[in-house]
């Protein structure tokens, strides 16, 4: 395991000279190679050490110059293997870069691989998938969460510095508090979309995982800079929130945090001491919490699964075997091969939410399911409005419990209201920072909270968030 706990760690030893970009390369394949945990699809390392060396010859000027990271195996990487995650894109080599691999390899991060996922991204717990389940490095008889859980896992086990994941319903944050990290969704429109495998598009947002919200920030720098080549960017340009933090001497928690209590009410018991807890210190730490009601977030799951499947289904329509994807050579005639390889390349919870969200969007229903879920969905985001006139944040659980045991779900449906506290944030397009705090008194495993922001104040929240992981560690 690298001594090095963090990115800035890692950033100020490589810029000393204490260690080369390629020793601290080496150091985190070692890692990834060993393979407890089973995270790595693809490892990159001879692409990985030439980049190192480059980085070396170079000298460090960015944050990220020589951080080896690692990507989920839903972004797409020129000339190397890109799987969703899914047999269906098993042998898939893409011609092209993403966006958000070119941004941080530009910026001077050393991709050593990519990592499982839940299939296309669909799943809290990371068990949806051939390549087989991601071990939690702290207990393997425990799951890391989904569906980025193999991203929080290379930061935990030391094989990256820092992870990129997506988050389309709550697949960065859960995993994040999951593994006791930090995991940061953007609003939706603050970073590109370019190159990443659609899931659900109206949703997902790529999405870093870290062990501090100053790492965060020197990750959103480099990966929210204008894309033409995606439309649902905004246009305004890359923050600079790393360098605000470093020169902040300002260490007040001037801030008002809203609170819908039912929802810690909701949570296991030893989720809701952990958070009752953290209230309290920051309330000791002058943060003020001031009540408010979000009364129609108990209809997210239900919204978020219609138009997250509507959406999955025409997006994965595309995964025929002739246009993109496995091809199955037994079909009789064209449909028939349609079948085969649609039904052979996708594993069973891809199938179930294409058929539901083929349901939803058919001619009869989209008004009654699709359109009608759309209309909630504005009622979440008035909701969401309603209480940013009266506070900054909304504080939030993540999750009502915490890692699940191998075994422990058994059911779609319970798998899907796991996603009760992070859905919303999606159906409003917030910006939301999970933040590690405590323990379980249970099975001493990790526990958190989110803070919310309003839209586009994703510099705000992080240089905020800074300060409440700071006073809270
Ligand atoms: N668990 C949610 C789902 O399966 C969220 C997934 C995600 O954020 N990618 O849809």
């Amino acid at each position: 395991m690298s001594e090095f706990k963090n990115i800035y760690d890692a950033h100020l030893a490589l810029k000393n000279k204490k260690i080369s970009a390629k020793e601290l390369c080496v150091e985190h394949i070692k890692v990834a190679k060993e393979n407890k945990n089973n995270t790595f699809i693809t490892l990159t390392e001879d692409f990985a050490l030439e980049k190192a060396k480059k980085i070396d010859e170079k000298g460090i000027n960015n944050h990220l110059d020589g951080i080896p990271f690692s990507l989920k195996d839903l972004f797409i990487t020129k000339n190397i293997r890109t799987t969703a995650g899914s047999k269906m894109l098993y042998n898939y080599i893409p011609p092209y870069e993403g966006t958000t691999s070119d941004n941080l390899q530009d910026a001077g991060a050393v991709l050593i691989g990519k990592v499982g996922c839940d299939e296309f991204g669909m799943g809290s717990s990371n068990e949806n998938t051939p390549f087989g389940p991601v071990n939690l490095p702290i207990n393997n008889d425990y799951l890391p969460g989904g569906s980025s859980g193999a991203s929080a896992v290379s930061v935990l086990e030391g094989s990256s510095l820092f992870s990129m994941g997506t988050d389309t319903g709550g697949s960065v944050r859960l995993p994040a508090n999951f593994c006791g990290l930090v995991g940061y969704k953007p609003t939706y429109g603050r970073v590109s979309r370019y190159g990443q495998i659609a899931y659900a598009s109206s949703l997902d947002q790529a999405s870093p995982f870290a062990k501090t919200p100053l790492d965060i920030a020197m990750i959103m720098d480099s990966i929210t800079k204008n894309d033409e080549k995606d439309s649902t960017q905004a246009p305004i340009g890359a923050m600079n929130s790393a360098s605000k933090i470093l020169n902040n001497t300002d260490k007040d928690l001037k801030m008002t945090i809203g609170i819908d209590r039912s929802m810690i009410e909701g949570c296991r018991e030893d989720v809701r001491d952990s958070l009752n807890q953290s209230i309290k210190e920051l309330e000791k730490k002058g943060v003020k919490f001031k009540d408010i009601s979000l009364p129609h977030l108990k209809y997210s799951v239900a919204v978020y699964y219609v138009i997250a499947t509507s959406e999955a289904s025409s997006n994965l329509a595309r995964f025929d075997g002739v246009h993109f994807g496995y091809s199955s050579k037994n079909g009789k005639d064209l449909e028939d091969s349609y079948a085969l390889s649609r039904s052979i390349g996708f594993h069973e919870e891809v199938k179930r939410r294409v058929l539901l969200g083929t349901f939803c969007l058919s001619s009869g229903y989209s008004d009654e399911y699709y359109s009608h879920a759309c209309k909630v969905r504005k009622l979440i985001y008035d909701d969401f409005q309603k209480a940013f006139k009266e506070c900054d944040y909304v504080y939030s659980p993540v999750c009502a419990t915490t890692a699940f045991r191998k075994d422990e779900i058994l059911t779609p449906l319970q798998m899907y209201m796991n996603d009760l506290y992070t859905i919303p944030v999606n159906l409003a397009g917030l910006p939301s920072m999970a933040i590690p705090y405590g323990k379980s008194s249970l099975n001493s495993l990790p526990t958190g909270f989110q803070l919310i922001g309003n839209s586009f104040k994703d510099e705000e929240l992080i240089l905020d968030g800074h300060k409440v992981f700071e006073v809270l560690k």
